[in-house]
């Protein structure tokens, strides 16, 4: 993780959406944090809604003419989104690994 003292969005007035898509509860009732924030422009807000309690993760980048963005819901409270922004990405066998181990397991054993 970086940052940036120079990021074009360090004073922006953060507003993800007008309404939660969970409940519909106002957004202004949700706080907007900055998690992350590259020299590129990029970065990562998370809020939680005010009224149920959902997560959502944005990125944003910035780019000529504009910017554009992604976002998610998530159960993620902000401090498992760092942990998890932070780990290596899941290697194929690591994948495989816990599919053996699930296969192994009495709950799912045929
Ligand atoms: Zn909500």
């Amino acid at each position: 993780m970086h940052n940036n003292s120079h990021n074009p969005f360090e004073n922006f007035n953060y507003k993800l959406v007008s309404r939660c898509p969970m409940c519909s509860a106002s957004a202004s009732r949700a706080q907007v944090e900055m998690l992350d924030s590259n020299p590129d422009g990029s970065l990562m807000l998370y809020s939680r809604c005010g009224g149920c309690g959902v997560g959502l993760i944005a990125c944003l980048s910035a780019v000529q003419g504009g910017m554009y963005g992604a976002a998610v819901l998530t159960d993620l409270q902000k401090n498992e989104v760092r942990h998890f922004a932070e780990e290596t990405p899941l290697t194929a066998d690591e994948v495989m690994d816990y599919v053996k181990d699930l296969k192994t397991h009495k709950k799912y054993k045929k």
